[in-house]
């Protein structure tokens, strides 16, 4: 290469977005694909990679694991769940734990993961830890996936002040051959197949030297049996755990009954408002009354395509407005949350004002009357 050609190129490689976030994106892509649930992130750092994946739908449970307890703590606080969480709690359940150790080390918190992920971790390994690597990773977690990245050293040339490594603490970094050859063999020692890609595109004409990034996204081959998990399980903790946050999720039988009990007062309070604007509407001219009575009958105007059927219409009845609970359950967010209408009974019940017979939501309106 000529080599002022070299320079002007070394001068003008700048990622954008910068190369750390497109190995994020990477994975982020790959969950989106495979919709796994568990998901740990091993060497995770400061929990930039987790936070992240934090907001993937499919994500129920979260670990990261990393050797230096510091690093991890820096921003672990923004892992736990913000007042928002609380305030309308997601549907999917999340947990979020950290652990301190080596990913030389087997631990029992580890096993089940759908997705492993070692994001520039496996540079940092001592010959020892990267030997026994694999072995935790692919034979005991044994996920469905792994994805593995690496500084490809073939690209070092292209970057600024790359001395021997492009961070001082790398143990070695390892040409596309020399990833490709460890990475194989240890996909066929366990199992898996392998596929290479990268991020961080060499400059045109280049394309020989590879990505800046050199990616492995490892498939295991054959589903794991529930007896291979157990006869594998260690008998101690090798980890420390640093940090856990359980989210508030409608899975809860206690944050369910809340969202119900606000969406069902919430509904009841519309259809009420509606139903009482009409009835003023209508009051002053007896012709307009009895047509009040037609409006009401014809009450599928409110709330959008609320289905309304034989006695499920909204009734005021001297100084009580009733509000049936099926008329209510036909709303599709609160038959969402509760699923059927019997679970809309417990989850209410003792909690909302209901008529004599349990049928209706039920306002007393004698206050409102004398306050007009
Ligand atoms: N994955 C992160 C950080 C990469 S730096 C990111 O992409 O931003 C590598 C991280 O691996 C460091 O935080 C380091 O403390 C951790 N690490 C090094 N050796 C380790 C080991 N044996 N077990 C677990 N983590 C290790």
């Amino acid at each position: 290469m000529d080599k002022n050609f070299q320079e002007e190129i070394t001068q003008i490689i700048k990622f954008e977005p910068p190369l750390y976030k497109q190995r994020y994106q990477f994975v982020k892509d790959l969950v989106e694909k495979y919709k796994p649930k568990k998901v740990a992130d091993l060497g995770c750092a400061d929990c930039s990679l987790l936070w992240m994946l934090k907001f993937c739908s499919s994500i129920e449970v979260l670990a990261g694991l990393d050797v230096c307890a510091d690093v991890m703590k820096e921003k672990m606080h923004t892992l736990s769940p913000l007042p928002v969480d609380y305030l309308q709690p997601s549907e999917r359940s999340l947990t979020v734990t950290l652990h301190h150790g080596s990913v030389a080390h087997k631990d029992p918190c580890m096993l089940g993961f759908d997705l492993v992920t070692c994001i520039e971790l496996i540079e940092h390994l001592e010959e020892s830890e990267l030997k026994k690597f694999p072995e935790v990773v692919f034979g005991f977690m044994a996920p469905s996936i792994v994805v593995i990245s690496t500084p490809n050293s073939e690209f070092n040339s292209l970057l600024p002040r790359v001395m021997l490594y492009r961070h001082p603490d790398h143990k070695f970094e390892w040409s596309q051959a020399q990833f490709q050859s460890w990475a194989l063999e240890t996909a066929r020692c366990y199992d898996y197949s392998v596929e290479f890609t990268g991020v961080g595109h060499p400059p045109a004409g280049m394309e020989k030297v590879g990505f800046c990034t050199q990616i492995g996204v490892f498939v295991r081959k054959y589903p794991q049996t529930g007896e291979s998990v157990q006869s594998e399980k260690p008998m101690e903790a090798a980890y420390k755990t640093v940090f856990k946050a359980v989210y508030p999720s409608l899975k809860d039988e206690k944050y369910l009954q809340n969202a119900v009990i606000n969406e069902v007062i919430f509904t009841a309070q519309i259809i009420k408002h509606r139903l009482m604007s009409k009835r003023e509407e209508y009051s002053d001219d007896p012709e307009r009354k009895s047509k009040f009575q037609a409006s009401v009958d014809s009450f599928s105007d409110y709330l959008g395509k609320l289905v309304v059927e034989k006695n499920m219409e909204p009734f005021v009845s001297g100084n009580e407005v009733h509000i049936p609970l099926k008329t209510i359950f036909s709303v599709p967010k609160v038959n969402r949350l509760c699923g059927t209408f019997e679970k809309l009974c417990k989850l209410i019940e003792g909690k909302v004002t209901l008529s004599s017979d349990g049928s209706a939501v039920m306002f007393n309106i004698e206050h409102e009357n004398e306050e007009n």
